[in-house]
């Protein structure tokens, strides 16, 4: 019989690195009628656009490796930032790209991130084997450019920091750096400077002008937000080609399948309908966080994402389980100290985020 899983432990000699063991598990809940945790798109992709997809991958060879360089999804993602396609990398996610940068960079040194901040760049660094800096922000949550440069600068350990990781809109906090404040860690940093897009388009502005003046700026971006594209795996990143060329050595060959590489290529072909989503988004969001000002004892921080940061007097893990107990999914960040009582909100479908307004309105008014 065939020793079932669990029953004999693993030796000594087969134990993952400490910091590896030491990392959560990725989890996340995603059954409830409302899912407004993870900054996804409130609207699948319309069904034709999905059937030209389809047909693309059907029309492929499924036996044969898929382009190694993604030539055309690079060619078709150039066209979109008007760049050349050598400064881009498309990744399976932005994720990838995150790690990709790391290994690239970081493994054995440290990457300097401002905290609040976002969380998977903790768990990419520890597979990376890069050590992690935390800088806090400000208490409005701006960027302290003079905190971020001390520690890239090895204030406190003596060694430069390879990497600082900024995401601008940031997560979990939902605001956009200023720029002058982004350009004076990239005018000064003694390493690569990595802004994560992410969130960009909702903010309406992007740093890829500093890519003309500071040749060690990489630029991350994704089709899970705007684009719609979760589940299509798809990330990017925009960069020097001799920066792009040494996360290409440090990535695997074929991360993106037949299918990624059609939707993505889709994606890339249809900004108008991106544009569109993203002004659907930001009126909805403006609208949600009008309506949660009108909520007593609720604060609504300013987002230039597509999710709001919500602070309710409350403690947020007991708020977060009783709005699932009303079919509503948010993420609790109270963990992160500047945090204590928040939520992060998704904007969702009008009718969701109307859902979601009855219902802590019914947790807050029912009281601890
Ligand atoms: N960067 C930031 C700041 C994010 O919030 C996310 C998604 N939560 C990602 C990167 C990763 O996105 P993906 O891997 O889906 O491209």
């Amino acid at each position: 019989m065939r020793p079932r899983p669990g029953v004999r432990p693993v030796p000594q000699r087969a134990r993952p690195r400490p910091e590896v063991a030491a990392l959560p598990l990725y989890r996340v809940a995603q059954h409830a009628p409302v899912r407004l945790n993870r900054n996804e798109s409130p609207a699948d992709w319309p069904a034709d656009l999905k059937r030209v997809v389809l047909e693309r991958v059907a029309a492929r060879a499924w036996h044969r490796y898929p382009e190694a360089d993604a030539a055309e999804v690079r060619a078709a993602l150039a066209r979109l930032e008007g760049l050349d396609p050598e400064m881009i990398l498309a990744t399976n996610g932005s994720n990838e790209a995150i790690l990709g940068v790391l290994l690239a960079f970081a493994a054995g040194g440290a990457v300097v991130v401002p905290v609040p901040g976002y969380s998977m760049v903790r768990a990419l660094a520890a597979s990376a084997g890069a050590r992690l800096v935390e800088v806090p922000l400000r208490p409005d949550f701006a960027l302290d450019p003079g905190a971020v440069l001390a520690a890239a600068d090895g204030a406190a350990s003596g060694e430069t920091a390879p990497v600082v990781f900024l995401a601008s809109p940031n997560n979990p906090t939902g605001n956009a750096f200023s720029p002058e404040a982004v350009e004076a860690v990239v005018r000064a940093a003694p390493g690569l400077v990595v802004v994560d897009e992410a969130y960009a388009a909702f903010a309406g502005r992007t740093h890829q002008p500093l890519l003309d003046r500071y040749p060690h700026v990489a630029l991350l971006r994704t089709a899970s937000k705007a684009f719609a594209l979760a589940g299509a795996r798809i990330g990017w990143i925009v960069a020097d080609p001799e920066v792009i060329g040494a996360v290409r050595r440090a990535l695997p060959p074929y991360t993106l399948n037949v299918f990624s590489l059609e939707a993505a290529r889709a994606a890339a072909e249809r900004p108008d309908l991106v544009a569109e989503r993203v002004r659907t988004v930001v009126a909805e969001r403006e609208r949600l966080a009008g309506a949660l000002r009108e909520v007593p004892g609720v604060t609504v921080f300013p987002s230039d994402a597509n999710f709001l940061l919500v602070r309710t007097p409350l403690p947020a893990p007991e708020v977060a389980a009783r709005l699932l107990a009303h079919g509503v999914l948010v993420r609790d960040v109270s963990a992160w100290p500047a945090l204590t009582g928040c939520l992060r909100v998704s904007v969702g479908q009008p009718e969701e985020d109307d859902r979601f307004v009855a219902a802590l309105r019914r947790v807050l008014e029912e009281g601890a």
